[in-house]
C-alpha cells in the first residue's frame, strides 16, 4: 500500500488528563474529604462505581436473603407460636423481594437504576423488621432491634450504597422504627433513648465506613484513568517510533527497510499459496543532470512528485511502493506475474512522463522520466527472495543499457537460479 499501515496519533495530554489530574490533587491523599468530580468524570464514576461494586451487592443481598430466611427458621424454633404474620412479612414479602432485587442485578440494561432499587429493596427489608416489631405482642419485639442495627451497618457498607442513598434510606427506616416504639408500643423513654442513641451511633460509623470506601474508589478510578492514558501515549509512542524507522522522510514512501519487511511477508504468504510476486525496479533517468542543473531542492521536489505518482499504483493490500535508495524506487506487488507486472511497470513509466516535469538536461526526453525492471516468480520453499531482487534489479540495469526511458522484464536466461520466471520480455 502507498500508505504505510500504522495509523498513529500521538496524544497530549488533553483537557481531559487536566480533569483528572486536578481532580487527583483534589481528592488529596486520603481521608474523607468529600469530593464530586467535575462531568463527565463522575458519570464516568458513577457507572466505575457500578461495576466496582456489582459484586459486592450480589453477594450482600444473596447473603442478606439467607440471613433474613435463617432468623425465621430461628424464630420458628426459640420464640412462641401464633407468628402467621410474622412468617408472611418474612417469606411472602421480604424474601421474594430480595430475590428479585438479586434478579434485578442480572439485567444490564437497567443496571444505571441500581442504587434505588437496592434502596428500595433494602428498606423493604427494613420495614419488615419494623412490622415485625409492630405485630409481636410479646416483648420477643425487642429482639428485632439488633436485626435492624445489622441492617443499617450493611447498608452502609455491605451493600455498596452511594451515601445519598443510604442515607435516605437510614433515615426511613429510623423514622419507621421511631413512630412504631413511640406509638404502637410506648416504649419506655429510657429504652427509647438507649435505642436511638445506638442507631444513630451506627449510621454515623456506617456513613464514615461508607465514604472512606467511597473515596478509595474514587482514587482507583483516577489512577485507572491516568494508567489507561499513559498506557495509550506509550502504544502511540511506539508507533510513532515505528512509522519514523519505515517510512522515507522526503517522500513518505515506505524505505527500504520496509520494503525488506513487506517482501518477507508477501514472500511467504506468496510461497504458502503458490501465487506469483513481482518486483518493479524504478530509477529516474539522468537524475544526476536534473539536481547539477536545477538545483537540489528542485531535485527533492521532483523525488516526492515521483514518489506520490508511483505511490499510486500499489493499489491493492499486499502491494508496497517504496523508495529503495537515492532516486530509485520499488514497487512490490502480490498476486501478479510478469506480463501484468509489466503492464504496471509501462503505466508507471507513462504516468511519470506525463507528470511532464522539465528536464531540459535528459538526453531521452525533455521531462524527467524513469526506467523501470521488472521481475516475477512463484516462490516456493527452495527459492530466495534475493533472487527476486536481482532479477528486477538486472532488468533495470537492461533498461538503463537500453537507452533509458524504458521497461524492461526478467528473462528466464538471467535468472537460471529462479524457480520460475515468467520468459516474457516487454520493452
Ligand atoms: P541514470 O539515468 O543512469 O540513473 O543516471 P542518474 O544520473 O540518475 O544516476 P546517478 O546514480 O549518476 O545519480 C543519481 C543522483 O541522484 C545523484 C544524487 O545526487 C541524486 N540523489 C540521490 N538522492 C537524492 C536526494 O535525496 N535528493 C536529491 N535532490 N538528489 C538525490
Ligand atoms: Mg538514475
Ligand atoms: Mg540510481
Amino acid at each position: 500500500m502507498h500508505n504505510i499501515d500504522i495509523n498513529v496519533n500521538v496524544m497530549t495530554p488533553g483537557p481531559e488528563m487536566e480533569m483528572v489530574q486536578k481532580a487527583r490533587e483534589a481528592l488529596g491523599e486520603g481521608g474523607l474529604k468529600s469530593v464530586r468530580f467535575p462531568q463527565p468524570l463522575e458519570s464516568a464514576f458513577d457507572e466505575y462505581y457500578r461495576d466496582k461494586t456489582l459484586k459486592h451487592v450480589r453477594v450482600a443481598l444473596l447473603t442478606g436473603f439467607i440471613l433474613y430466611a435463617v432468623f425465621g427458621l430461628v424464630d420458628g424454633l426459640l420464640l412462641p407460636a401464633d407468628r402467621a404474620h410474622m412468617w408472611f412479612i418474612r417469606y411472602a414479602v421480604v424474601c421474594p423481594t430480595v430475590l428479585v432485587g438479586l434478579a434485578y442485578t442480572y439485567c444490564p440494561p437497567l443496571r444505571r437504576f441500581m442504587q434505588p432499587v437496592v434502596s428500595l429493596v433494602m428498606l423493604v427489608g427494613s420495614l419488615g423488621i419494623v412490622s415485625m416489631v409492630y405485630y409481636d405482642p410479646t416483648p420477643t419485639k425487642n429482639y428485632y432491634y439488633s436485626g435492624l442495627l445489622l441492617l443499617i451497618m450493611g447498608a452502609f457498607t455491605f451493600v455498596s450504597l452511594r451515601l445519598r442513598y443510604a442515607v435516605c434510606w437510614a433515615v426511613a427506616t429510623t423514622l419507621a422504627y421511631e413512630a412504631v416504639a413511640i406509638y404502637v408500643n410506648h416504649t419506655d423513654l429510657t429504652i427509647l433513648i438507649q435505642n436511638s442513641f445506638s442507631i444513630i451511633a451506627t449510621i454515623i460509623i456506617g456513613a464514615f465506613s461508607n465514604s472512606l470506601m467511597e473515596n478509595y474508589l474514587r482514587r482507583d478510578f483516577l489512577n485507572t484513568n491516568l494508567l489507561e492514558h499513559e498506557n495509550r501515549q506509550l502504544q502511540n509512542a511506539t508507533l510513532e517510533l515505528r512509522r519514523l524507522s519505515i517510512s522515507d522522510p522526503l517522500t513518505g514512501l515506505g524505505n527500504r527497510r520496509h520494503f525488506e519487511v513487506m517482501l518477507d511477508q508477501e514472500w511467504q504468504r506468496a510461497v504458502r499459496s503458490e501465487s506469483p510476486i513481482a518486483l518493479i525496479f524504478l530509477d529516474i533517468d539522468f537524475f544526476k543532470n536534473f539536481n547539477d542543473n536545477y538545483g537540489h531542492q528542485a531535485g527533492d521536489n521532483c523525488l516526492k512528485l515521483v514518489a506520490q505518482e508511483l505511490g499510486r499504483f500499489a493499489r491493492r493490500p499486499g502491494d508496497t511502493a517504496a523508495r529503495y535508495g537515492g532516486e530509485e524506487f520499488v514497487l512490490l506487488l502480490s498476486g501478479i506475474g510478469l506480463a501484468d507486472a509489466a503492464t504496471i511497470a509501462k503505466a508507471c513509466r507513462n504516468a511519470v512522463e506525463a507528470l511532464g516535469i522539465p528536464h531540459s538536461h535528459s538526453p531521452v526526453a525533455g521531462v524527467v522520466t524513469v526506467s523501470a525492471g521488472v521481475a516475477a516468480m512463484i516462490p516456493d520453499l527452495d527459492a530466495d527472495r534475493q533472487q527476486l531482487v536481482e532479477a528486477a534489479d538486472r532488468a533495470l540495469y537492461r533498461a538503463k543499457l537500453k537507452g533509458r526511458n524504458t521497461v524492461v522484464a526478467s528473462k528466464r536466461e538471467t535468472d537460471q537460479t529462479a524457480r520460475q520466471v515468467y520468459p516474457q520480455a516487454v520493452s
